[in-house]
């Protein structure tokens, strides 16, 4: 490789292996934090000094592998193959070998020169593991330096190493491992195949490209398909074959043979005294008496729920003060501009569109805040993995896997959530058809917005049997994602899940500072975003509903009709509000969003909505929320200017035109379609344009047929 002014190494490593902690005391206050282009993946970068040279640190994302299961992985990978790294720093978390050494195998294979920080050996030798260093080192071909981080021990040792290495200047050579009868005579063929055409050989190593088209990997494939069709098609099919055979003769895909062998590999590498247990470990000895109780097939899953309950208590609960104050501090905002702009669409945008807008995103950080912070707790100390691991067998059976139970459930999954959190923690799911098969139900459950709406609807309607119909709703919400998921992952999305290691890491007690850390790191993306995509989409909504208003002719009706009124009579005020609220409700229906609502009842007679709801149902697109007062808006009982309001519900108990079905066919309806903004905008950000706006029809589209059918079988059993 070509020498650049520094010397580039990457570091890299499993998530919790103490990557962090060693970047940080290696570069100590010379860092700079900043994104990998295009995404929110954070980039941390630094110097330091090693023998009068330079050397450039980059952190690269915590992962398990490179193969493109999440957007860590991509991002970790990619910075591998295009920036070209002179070496890297593999971090192994020695208490954890042979998990960590997964990633290992897979950046010898890519064939980067790698040298390994065999981090915690503290904890592996509290934990009774003993690792024979030179043993490892020269079965590796490798330099191996012991570290602890978290005290700086083996720092100088690692940056000597690593800079005799990148001295070396050595060039890639990639590791070769056997993957068995079935896959190596395929893999040879695929790799002469790709060696003789030089296909994408200026960046990858042929046996590499290979084995991803083995995985089915969707970003190489895709690559791959743009260079050179015709050689990419046929290394599909050749892959299409081993896939089939192995199916039929062994039950299994590619995908995970290939990890067998790479796990096959680490045992091998391990054996013959490189590793030895000397004794059962206090803490290992523990984690095992915990295990016991929390997974075990009772009492686990019953504690899960107060678990996961607790947590759920914990981020509702204490979140309300200081969401309240964010709350109240906006609305004193909006108060301010309110009496301090003059009149007119300028100050409506300012109150309406950009305070009430950001303010309604901004209100969730605190929430957010709490809610990480109790994720990152059961995740520090692992029980995480124990909730996974419990769920995993019925969650398989619908195409999901044991990590979306917490997608769902921070979606409001016990009624009250928000599907934000919810889709941003579906991060842990590494398989992407499953990953995307959560952020697409997720939504389904009742959040914190959806609840409200729930509310008024039940007490105008179902007010004998509140509790009831609110757990119907519960139930009827888990039942509903859960069988969509199935769907989905039966078609669009049918495959097989990816097959990973569902091991149980030992109970640890995790650091106030870590989790503050953990917190915060994913807080500030949430933030970031509200600043720029959710302001821009909230003064489009603002935009819909207020255009083009009313004609200056009917505005002047109302005005007259207000002079009207004598001033001081005995129900002057409730005169005047009836009249405000004629003209907001005239001026919504001839809205743009008032003219869609309008539109949307010819199809919605099925459902048996009229525009109001429909105008209703268009803006709670923005925010749930926002359902109820345009409704209040849509039935003349807009935004109280003069004395009190009627309560909607009791408004709705009284209109004719409604029934307890058709207030049934709208909360099924809201509780299925589409996803509020900010939830797309996440799901987009967690997976691609694509999966945002399928979340958006394929929601709306599912709402429409259940509640019709609702509505229609309802009316046909005559409950209409
Ligand atoms: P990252 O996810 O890889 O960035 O890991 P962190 O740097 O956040 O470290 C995870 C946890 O392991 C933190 O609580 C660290 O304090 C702890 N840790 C890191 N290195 C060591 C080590 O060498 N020994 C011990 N005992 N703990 C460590
Ligand atoms: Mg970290």
């Amino acid at each position: 490789m070509a020498h650049r002014g520094a010397n580039l190494i990457a570091l890299a490593g499993n998530p919790n292996c103490g990557k962090t902690t060693l970047f940080n005391a290696i570069t100590g206050e010379r860092r700079h934090v900043g994104n990998y282009p295009g995404i929110t993946v954070e980039k941390k970068e630094g110097y330091c000094q090693v023998d009068g040279g330079q050397i450039q640190l980059v952190d690269l994302p915590g992962t398990y592998s490179l193969t493109a299961y999440s957007p860590e992985e991509l991002v970790a990978r990619n910075y591998l193959i295009q920036d070209r790294p002179d070496a890297v720093i593999n971090i192994v978390d020695s208490s954890n070998i042979e998990r960590n050494l997964y990633l290992t195998v897979q950046l010898l294979e890519l064939g980067i020169p790698v040298l390994i920080a065999l981090n915690m050996v503290d904890m592996a030798a509290a934990r009774g593991l003993e690792i024979n260093v030179e043993e490892l080192a020269r079965r590796l071909r490798l330099p191996v330096i012991p570290t602890v981080a978290r005290t700086g021990r083996g720092k100088e040792e690692l940056l000597e190493a690593a800079w005799r290495l990148v001295q070396k200047d050595a060039v890639w050579a990639p590791l070769y491992i056997s993957y068995g009868p079935d896959i190596d005579p395929v893999l040879n063929k695929m790799e002469a195949l790709i060696g003789s055409a030089g296909f994408l050989t200026d960046l990858l190593p042929a046996r590499w490209t290979a084995l991803k088209y083995l995985e089915t990997d969707g970003e190489v494939i895709r690559k791959g398909k743009e260079k050179d069709p015709a050689l990419s098609g046929k290394l599909e099919e050749l892959a299409e074959q081993v896939s089939q055979h192995l199916q039929k003769t062994l039950d299994s895909y590619p995908e995970a043979i290939i990890a067998d062998h790479r796990y096959g590999f680490i045992t091998a590498l391990l054996k013959g005294g490189v590793v030895k247990q000397s004794h059962k470990a206090d803490r290992l000895y523990l984690s095992d008496q915990l295990d016991r109780v929390l997974t075990n097939r009772f009492f686990g899953p019953l504690l899960m729920m107060l678990i996961i309950y607790a947590v759920y208590k914990f981020t509702f609960t204490y979140s309300k003060v200081p969401v309240g104050w964010l709350e109240a501090g906006f609305s004193e905002l909006g108060r301010l501009a309110d009496s301090s702009l003059p009149p007119g669409p300028f100050k409506s945008l300012i109150v309406s569109g950009v305070i009430d807008g950001v303010g309604g995103v901004l209100g969730f950080v605190p929430l957010i805040l709490f809610m990480f912070f109790a994720i990152a707790i059961l995740e520090d100390t692992g029980y995480l993995a124990r909730v996974a691991y419990m769920l995993d067998r019925v969650f398989r059976t619908f195409g999901l896997h044991g990590s979306s139970v917490m997608a769902y459930i921070i979606s409001g999954g016990i009624a009250g959530g928000c599907a934000v959190p919810g889709v941003l923690a579906a991060r842990t799911l590494r398989s992407p058809r499953e990953r995307i098969a959560t952020l697409i139900t997720a939504p389904f459950m009742n959040c914190g917005a959806k609840l409200p709406v729930f509310a008024m609807l039940i007490a105008a309607f179902f007010s004998a049997k509140e509790a009831q119909v609110m757990f119907l709703l519960t139930i009827l919400s888990w039942a509903a994602a859960l069988l969509i998921a199935k769907l989905i992952r039966s078609t669009i999305l049918r495959g097989p899940s990816t097959p990973f290691l569902l091991e149980l890491p030992p109970y640890r007690l995790p650091t106030f500072k870590g989790l503050l850390i953990h917190t915060w790191e994913r807080a500030w993306q949430y933030i970031r975003k509200a600043g720029t995509i959710i302001l821009a989409i909230s003064i489009i909504f603002w935009a819909l509903m207020s255009f083009p208003g009313l004609p200056e002719t009917d505005r002047k009706i109302y005005d007259e009709e207000r002079a009207s009124i004598p001033a001081g009579g005995p129900d002057s005020q409730a005169r005047l509000q009836v009249v405000d609220n004629e003209e907001a409700q005239a001026a919504l229906k001839n809205s743009i969003a008032g003219r869609i609502g309008s539109g949307l009842t010819l199809i919605t007679t099925v459902n048996g909505f009229d525009w109001r709801t429909n105008v209703a149902l268009v803006s709670g697109i923005a925010a749930k929320e926002i359902i109820i007062s345009t409704m209040g808006t849509a039935y003349s009982l807009g935004r109280s200017r003069r004395g009190e309001q009627i309560p909607l519900s009791r408004r709705l108990a009284a209109d004719s035109s409604w029934t307890p079905l058709k207030a049934f066919s709208l909360i099924i309806f809201i509780m299925l379609y589409a996803p509020c903004f900010a939830t797309i905008t996440c799901i987009i950000r967690e997976s691609s344009w694509k999966w945002g706006l399928f979340s958006m029809v394929f929601n709306t589209l599912t709402a429409f047929i259940v509640s019709a059918l609702v509505y229609r079988g309802g009316l046909w059993l005559g409950l209409g």
